[in-house]
């Protein structure tokens, strides 16, 4: 080889290493300052992320000296975003997409409703969950006009496309059976009263939860005394249909006045809460006293009711003592009251055929039990079943029995024989878990006859013992 040549290479050689480094050097110089793992980024809406972890590197820098700024990011909507990463005042930017890939999930529920009835697919489906809005459809279009089983699929959609699907059984069925009312009853009202003539009515149907009940009352006028009639028509939700018609009485106001005590020695055995089994051990004890009493009933003993029927038949007087004796029920209100009132009138008049007047209020009318579930009702009671014609009775003497089941019958006797007053009004109770009070009743009765005593009744003119209202 030529020396000349040797040179030549040699030069080049040296300018190739010199380039080389020299293009090494203007990369890193112009590399950038931050380095991002990907191009690009996703997450899932709702989902935790951190700007910071999608830095793969940093050069030249230290990465606490980054300024990020992802205010433009909504991670609760989908859609594509830019994230800032400023350094040196050289600014980098980095997409990041919110996705949903999560399908919804949801529960599906079998259709059980009539013919004609609308199917929605949002019907059968129930606690749907995803991070976006979903749509609910049916898969195919579904015939539901006619009754019988179709299998249906049902979708839930969400806004970023995932679906669900399910498939459940809608069961269409030809409803014709009318649904009933129950709990109808006919009216009494003093003038210009107040009736509420849904309280206690149900209306039960063999496929509709919730039949329809419409009242038509526009024949009746409160404000004039009269007997009307109130049309009741309860209507499914296939359009069957029955219909009711009760009578609405309005009456005069007539206020029944108290009586006092009269100069005669007068006893009124007062037995509340059956009819009972011991009824018929009382009725027998009466008998052999020739001695008269009182009987506020209830609707709790259905089962002795035909003895209503023989204790009025053998003189003894039948009063009211409300239907259910349930205070929370009773003392709801004051038409809830009357309603009962009104129900255990009804039952009465079907073993005797008349609604007595003469009436006992559970508690008596010094009640402070009734305050838990109606302020003041006691005071608005005691004043308009007067209004209404009836009158109530409490007592100025008692045997003592409402104090326990089965009270001794010498604890009985003693406390049933105390009183001294001319017109005594004893409270003694008829029921089963009371014939400690059967056994008692001979020697009280002696022990008042042998005073010159008679036993009656309640009728109209026996003296009205009202106590204190309290409530
Ligand atoms: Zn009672």
């Amino acid at each position: 080889m030529k020396k000349n040549t040797k040179i030549v290479l040699s030069v080049l050689g040296g300018v190739v290493v010199v380039a080389i480094v020299v293009i090494v050097g203007i990369k890193i110089l112009n590399r950038p300052a931050i380095e991002f793992k990907n191009s690009a980024e996703k997450v899932e809406i709702k989902g935790n992320y951190n700007a910071v972890d999608y830095i793969k590197d940093v050069h030249g820098h230290d990465i606490a000296d980054i300024e990020i700024d992802d205010s433009a990011v909504n991670i609760e909507k989908l859609g594509t975003y830019v994230i800032k990463y400023k350094i040196n005042d050289k600014e980098y930017e980095l997409q990041l997409e919110v996705v949903d890939t999560q399908a919804p999930t949801f529960d599906i529920e079998n259709l059980d409703i009539d013919l004609g009835m609308n199917v929605k697919a949002e019907d059968l489906v129930k606690n749907i969950k995803d991070q976006t809005n979903t749509t609910v459809r049916f898969k195919e279009d579904y015939s539901f006009e006619k009754a019988g089983e179709t299998n249906v699929t049902v979708v839930v959609e969400d806004e970023a496309g995932n679906q669900t699907e399910k498939e459940a059984i809608v069961k269409i069925v030809k409803d014709e059976e009318k649904p009933v009312l129950t709990g109808l009853h006919d009216f009494t009202v003093s003038k210009n009263g107040k009736i509420d003539y849904l309280s206690g009515i149900k209306a039960k149907d063999n496929r509709d939860p919730e039949p329809k009940v419409t009242v038509d009352s526009q024949q009746v006028n409160t404000a004039k005394v009269g007997t009307y009639e109130v049309k009741y028509t309860v209507t499914d939700r296939s359009g069957n249909k029955n219909s009711y018609t009760k009578t609405v009485a309005v009456v005069e106001n007539k206020p029944t006045s108290s009586i006092g005590q009269n100069g005669n020695k007068v006893v009124y055995l007062t037995f509340d809460d059956g009819p009972s089994s011991n009824t018929a051990k009382i009725l027998k004890v009466l008998d052999q006293y020739n001695a008269k009493a009182t009987f506020f009933v209830t609707g709790n003993g259905q089962k002795y009711n035909y003895l209503i029927k023989e204790a009025h038949n053998k003189g003894h007087t039948i009063g009211l003592h409300t239907y259910t004796h349930s205070y929370s029920k009773v003392y709801a209100s004051v038409n809830a009251y009357f309603d009962d009132l009104d129900k255990i009138g009804q039952m009465v008049k079907g073993q005797i055929g008349f609604v007595p007047k003469y009436i006992r209020f559970p508690g008596g009318a010094s009640n402070t039990v009734s305050r838990k579930y109606c302020k003041g009702i006691m005071s608005t009671l005691t004043k308009e079943v007067q209004a209404r014609g009836y009158q109530y009775y409490d007592w100025n003497a008692s045997t003592g029995d409402a104090s326990g089941n089965n009270v001794a019958v010498s604890k009985l006797i003693k406390e049933g024989t105390a009183s001294k007053a001319n017109n005594i009004m004893i409270l003694a109770h008829d029921t089963a878990a009371k014939s400690t009070t059967v056994e008692a009743l001979p020697k009280i009765i002696e022990h008042y006859q042998a005073l010159g005593y008679q036993f009656k009744a309640i009728d109209d003119n026996t003296f009205t013992p009202h106590q204190h209202v309290n409530n």
